[in-house]
């Protein structure tokens, strides 16, 4: 293979430009050239594609975002939007493509390789850690450690005002935001899509901590059950203590990506553009146990993600 594209899609997240820098410069160290597609598939339909040099990712390995933009494209799930986005790479000789975004970006490559013959490979890029194939997605640590840096201040005030802190997190219908967050921030409390909470057993655990000698109450809400805003109106109606709403929001989704972000990128980005050089396409790239690996793609999407019961266990047992 000599010409490869690249494209962002979906959300954003932290660790994509480190991703897009490790797939050019693979690419140029194995003689390919890159193209750079921009707005992710809404750009490949509307031929927005620039040549990638070495230069062209400088200084973009600390930037949160992406330099290549994203977008979401209705377009793609027609025909017409999969044909035009197909001429595209035909007029300008791509014959691979990568694909770093969620589980909705992988689907638009798996046609692309399925209904077209273009090898894609897929790259985990989303703070929402929603992909059961992988243990880790680019951009969920740096989003973690927004949300703990959000915390270690709101645990300040809160102590001060003897109050209890709901903290919005994102992470749609994946509760891992909250859960990682949740147990690296301290908080006493996590309430995440996977498991019904139950408000009075939280407000008997908040009374035990404050008779156990503490002053203030971190409770981690995902998204995907209700809004801080909603939650900390139900908990103010049953509980003694003053209550507060927080919705990080978007603040969670930029930042300088992470030390395990920037590595994660620079490996998946490499191993994605190794596989593209052998002819090897409809794979995705992840981590597990340690190990960078590669899967099917529709293997990969096709998995139901489990939640980490015994990391929520940990947490009651530790938080009190
Ligand atoms: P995030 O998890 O951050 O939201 P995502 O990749 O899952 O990222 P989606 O909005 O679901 O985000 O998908 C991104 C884009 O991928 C869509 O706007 C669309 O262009 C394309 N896409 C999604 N599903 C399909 C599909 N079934 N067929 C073709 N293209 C698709």
């Amino acid at each position: 293979m000599k010409r490869i594209g690249l494209l962002t899609s979906g959300g954003d997240a932290p660790g994509m430009n480190a991703a897009i820098r490790a797939v050019v410069r693979t690419a140029i160290y194995y003689g390919m050239e890159v193209f750079g597609i921009e707005r992710g598939y809404a750009g490949l339909i509307n031929d927005q594609v620039i040549p990638m040099d070495m230069r062209s990712v400088s200084d973009i390995i600390h930037r949160g975002g992406t330099k290549l933009r994203t977008a979401r494209c209705m377009e793609m799930l027609t025909k017409e939007g999969k044909d035009q986005a197909v001429a595209t790479l035909k007029k300008h000789g791509i014959e691979g493509l990568v694909v770093i975004g969620g589980d909705g970006s992988f689907r638009g490559a798996k046609c692309l390789t399925e209904e077209y013959g273009i090898p894609t490979i897929g790259i985990p890029g989303t703070i929402d850690n929603d992909l059961e194939y992988t243990d880790f997605t680019l951009g969920f640590d740096t989003a973690v450690n927004t949300c703990i840096d959000a915390i270690n201040k709101l645990r300040d005030t809160m102590n001060s005002h003897e109050r209890i802190s709901v903290v919005e997190v994102m992470g749609r219908h994946c509760g891992d935001i909250a859960l990682y967050a949740g147990i690296t921030s301290g908080a006493e409390i996590i309430v995440v899509p996977e498991i019904q909470f139950d408000i009075e057993d939280i407000v008997m655990r908040i009374d035990r901590s404050r008779a156990n000698g503490k002053h203030s109450n971190i409770v981690v809400i995902a998204e995907g059950v209700m809004s801080a805003e909603e939650f900390t109106k139900k908990l103010q109606a049953v509980t003694q203590y003053s209550v507060r709403a927080t919705n990080i929001g978007h603040i969670q989704r930029g930042g300088s990506p992470s030390m395990a972000d920037r590595m994660l990128a620079s490996q998946f980005g490499n191993k994605a553009v190794r596989l593209l050089k052998d002819g090897i396409g409809n794979r995705v790239v992840g981590i597990r146990k340690n190990e960078i690996i590669d899967m099917d793609i529709i293997e990969a999407v096709s998995m139901k993600k489990t939640f980490n019961y015994e990391l929520y266990e940990t947490l009651q047992m530790i938080s009190l």
